[in-house]
């Protein structure tokens, strides 16, 4: 049995999953506006990505005895800007998200909720990689300047994600 305290944090950390999904999502649509759809997609497969981390969550709050009780989730904006804002905007978002599973990790641990703590390993070593792909994609556009032609070479290249 989960208690209170931690089963609270973890629906949250559910919604702050799922919401993220919802901003992808929105970003998706806002790249495809733009006809970047290699970009889209990409939104796209990170949406799926996000609702996993989310169902991941609700399954193992229902497999220790916890209510699963979801948030409500925002609104996200309609426009993001120019790709090299959107990936900004991912880097500071996924940042915010590492720092909400350290302060679960941290009340799992305050807790003595050692099987809450394994449960989040894998979420801490998951945003190490968010975090690194937002960088580095950040860094590749800033990298393009001007060169307007490269972005659709780097269209190209994110609409090549497998998942
Ligand atoms: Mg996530």
């Amino acid at each position: 049995m989960i208690n209170d305290k931690v089963c609270k944090a973890l629906n949250e950390q559910i919604t702050l999953e799922l919401s993220s999904a919802y901003i992808y999502l929105a970003m998706g649509a806002a790249l495809e506006d733009q006809n970047l759809p290699g970009f889209a997609r990409w939104m796209k497969a990170q949406y799926h990505e996000e609702v996993a981390h989310g169902m991941r969550l609700f399954d193992y709050v229902a497999d220790r005895g916890g209510r699963v009780e979801l948030g409500a989730i925002e609104k996200p904006p309609v426009d993001f800007g120019s790709p090299e804002k959107v990936f900004t905007t991912i880097l500071e978002h996924e940042r915010k998200v590492t720092a909400s599973i350290h302060k679960l990790y941290e009340l799992a641990v305050a807790e003595k909720d050692y099987a809450t703590q394994t449960q989040l390993h894998w979420f801490i070593n998951e945003q190490v990689e968010e975090e690194k792909t937002a960088e580095e994609i950040l860094q590749q556009l800033k990298a393009l300047g001007e060169r307007t032609h490269m972005l659709l070479v780097m269209d190209h290249k994110l609409g090549a994600r497998e998942s």
